[in-house]
C-alpha cells in the first residue's frame, strides 16, 4: 500500500456536539477499515440515545442565535468553509481515497465537489427574497417571507463521503438552520475531518453536530421523536429511505430523500461515438461505479451497437485497478466484502441468463475488496441488474431499434434520477428528454452534478432537491402574512 502524506491520528474521532469533542456515553467504539487492503484505520465513537438528546440540545441552544446571524455574516462563514476545504483538498482527497476506496483522482473531484457547494450557498445565503402582491380580490396585500425550517437532521452515505454532507450542511447553514450530520459508519473520519475546518470556519458551537453510530436506527428514531426536530434530510437507498418517510410522518416532519438510480444510458445510431464512449466512462466508472447517478442499464441502437460494446470493453478493460491511493489507479476496491458480493453474484444471474463477458467479470484475487471492471454484452431482460443498483464497476449493454423502445425500457423501472442521452439530433434528444421519466437529464454528457443544478430525482429516486436555489428552500418554509395599510 502507498504511505498517504496525512496523519490520520490528528483526525478527531469522538462526537462532535456542541463545538466539543467528547466521547460516547458507553465509551463504546465503531472501527473503520481500509477497503483496499482490509486493514483496521482506526475507531471512532459509537453514539447511544443520550448521546443523540445531546445534541438535540445542542442544536436547539443554538437555533435561534444561528437565526438571528446576519445573511452576510453566514454567508462569510460558508465562504471561509470553501476556502478551508480548498486549502487542505489533497490531505481530504486522500482521507476519502482511504476509508471508501475510490482512486485518489475521484477523490480530488469529490472534494472540489464537496467544497463548491459551501461556495455556492455563502452566495445564495444572501439571495433569500420574499414576495409582496395584491390579492387578487384587491382586499389584502400578501407578504410572503422565507424563514428557516428548524433544527435538520442530515443522514448521508459512504459512496460520496465529503460532498453528500456539504450539500446539506452548506444549504442547512445559509437558511439558518442548526443541524446533526449521522454520517455512514463506513466513512465517519471524512465527517469528522470536515467538522474541524467548520469549527475553525467559525461555525459557531452547537450549529453542526457530527454523531457516529453503529445503531443508526435508534439514533435517527430518538432524533425524529424529539419535537424540536422539524427536517429530515436524507440521503441513502430507497429501502431505508421508505424506513425513514415512515418514521417520520409521525411528527409530520419536513422531508427530503435523495435515494437511489438505476439510470438508463441510451446511444442512438447517429450519436458522437467519440463523445459517448468517453461520456459512458465517466458517467458508469466515476467513483468506481459507486455513484447514485452511475449509467446502470446502456440501451445502444443496433446499428451503433457493434462499436460503441467494442469501443467501451477496450477502454474499460484498460482501467488499472489497484489501491486507490497508489498512483496511476484509475478503479479502486468497493467499499466492503458485501458490495463484493452483491456486484459478482449480479454479474453471475446476467452470464446465468445469456449475457456475455466482452471484459472482466471476476473478483481480484488479492486482499481487498476489488472487482474487476467489466462489460456484458447480450443482457436479457430478465436480468436482474437491470432491475436493481449495480453501485459497481460493471456495464450491462442490451440492443434496442426504436425511440419509442428506448423511451419505454428507461422508463420500465421504480427509479427516475437521471437518464443519459446521446444523438446529433438535438429535437430528437429534448423529445426523449421530455419523455423520460427522470430528475435529471445529461443530454450528449456524462455528468450532471453540480452545485447550481437542481439535483434529485422522480418516482422512487426521492423527493425535493439539492443544490441551486431549491437546495435553500429546502431547508425554509414560506411563511404568508396577510395585511393591509
Ligand atoms: P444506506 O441507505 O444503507 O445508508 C445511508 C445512511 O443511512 C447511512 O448513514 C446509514 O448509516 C443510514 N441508515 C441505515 N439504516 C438506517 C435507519 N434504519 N435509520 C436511519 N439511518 C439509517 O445507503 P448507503 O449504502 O450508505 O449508500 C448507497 C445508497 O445511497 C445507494 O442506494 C445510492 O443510490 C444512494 N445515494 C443516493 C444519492 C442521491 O443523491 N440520490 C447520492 C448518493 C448515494
Amino acid at each position: 500500500m502507498s504511505t498517504p502524506s496525512l496523519r490520520i491520528d490528528e483526525i478527531p474521532t469522538d462526537l462532535f456536539i456542541g463545538g466539543a469533542w467528547r466521547a460516547s456515553r458507553s465509551g463504546k467504539r465503531i472501527d473503520v477499515f481500509d477497503p483496499a487492503t482490509e486493514q483496521r484505520l482506526g475507531s471512532v465513537a459509537d453514539a447511544t440515545t443520550e448521546d443523540a438528546i445531546l445534541a438535540v440540545d445542542a442544536a436547539a441552544k443554538a437555533a435561534p442565535g444561528w437565526a438571528s446571524t446576519a445573511p452576510r455574516k453566514r454567508s462569510e462563514i460558508l465562504r471561509r468553509c470553501f476556502e478551508l476545504i480548498t486549502r487542505d483538498a489533497e490531505q481530504l482527497a486522500e482521507l476519502i481515497s482511504l476509508e471508501n476506496g475510490k482512486a485518489l483522482a475521484d477523490a480530488r473531484g469529490e472534494v472540489a465537489y464537496a467544497a463548491e457547494f459551501f461556495r455556492w450557498f455563502a452566495e445564495e445565503a444572501v439571495r433569500i427574497n420574499g414576495e409582496i402582491s395584491v390579492a387578487p380580490s384587491g382586499a389584502a396585500r400578501t407578504i410572503v417571507q422565507y424563514q428557516p425550517v428548524g433544527i435538520a437532521l442530515l443522514i448521508t452515505p459512504w459512496n460520496f463521503p465529503a460532498a453528500m454532507a456539504t450539500r446539506k450542511i452548506g444549504p442547512a447553514l445559509a437558511a439558518g438552520c442548526t443541524c446533526i450530520l449521522k454520517p455512514a459508519t463506513e466513512t465517519p473520519l471524512t465527517a469528522y475531518a470536515i467538522a474541524r475546518l467548520l469549527a475553525e470556519a467559525g461555525v459557531p458551537d452547537g450549529v453542526v453536530n457530527v454523531l457516529t453510530t453503529s445503531t443508526a436506527g435508534k439514533i435517527s428514531n430518538v432524533i425524529l421523536d424529539d419535537r424540536r426536530v422539524r427536517k429530515l434530510s436524507f440521503t441513502g437507498s430507497t429501502e431505508v429511505g421508505r424506513v425513514l418517510l415512515r418514521k417520520a410522518a409521525d411528527s409530520v416532519i419536513n422531508c427530503s430523500m435523495e435515494l437511489g438510480g438505476n439510470a438508463p444510458f441510451i446511444v442512438f445510431d447517429d450519436a458522437d461515438m467519440d463523445a459517448a464512449v468517453d461520456g459512458a466512462m465517466i458517467a458508469k466508472m466515476r467513483n468506481g461505479g459507486e455513484a447514485c447517478t452511475a449509467a446502470n442499464r446502456f440501451y445502444v441502437q443496433r446499428g451503433a451497437l457493434p462499436e460503441f460494446s467494442e469501443r467501451l470493453a477496450t477502454r474499460i478493460g484498460a482501467l488499472v485497478t489497484d489501491d486507490g491511493l497508489k498512483p496511476g489507479t484509475q478503479c479502486g476496491p468497493l467499499v466492503n466484502r458485501a458490495a463484493v458480493e452483491k456486484v459478482a453474484s449480479l454479474v453471475d444471474d446476467a452470464r446465468s441468463k445469456g449475457a456475455r463477458v466482452l471484459t472482466g467479470g471476476k473478483v481480484l484475487d488479492r486482499k481487498g475488496y476489488f472487482y474487476l471492471p467489466t462489460v456484458l454484452a447480450g443482457v436479457t431482460p430478465n436480468a436482474d441488474l437491470l432491475g436493481e443498483e449495480i453501485f459497481g464497476p460493471v456495464a450491462p449493454i442490451v440492443a434496442f431499434d426504436t425511440e419509442d423502445e428506448a423511451v419505454k425500457l428507461a422508463n420500465a423501472t421504480e427509479y427516475g434520477l437521471v437518464a443519459y442521452i446521446y444523438t446529433r439530433d438535438f429535437a430528437r434528444g429534448l423529445r426523449v428528454s421530455e419523455r423520460v421519466e427522470s430528475g435529471m437529464i445529461a443530454l450528449n454528457r456524462g455528468l450532471v452534478s453540480d452545485p447550481a443544478a437542481p439535483f434529485g430525482g422522480v418516482k422512487q429516486s426521492g423527493l425535493g432537491r439539492e443544490g441551486a436555489h431549491h437546495g435553500l428552500l429546502e431547508f425554509m418554509e414560506a411563511k404568508y402574512i396577510s395585511t393591509n395599510w
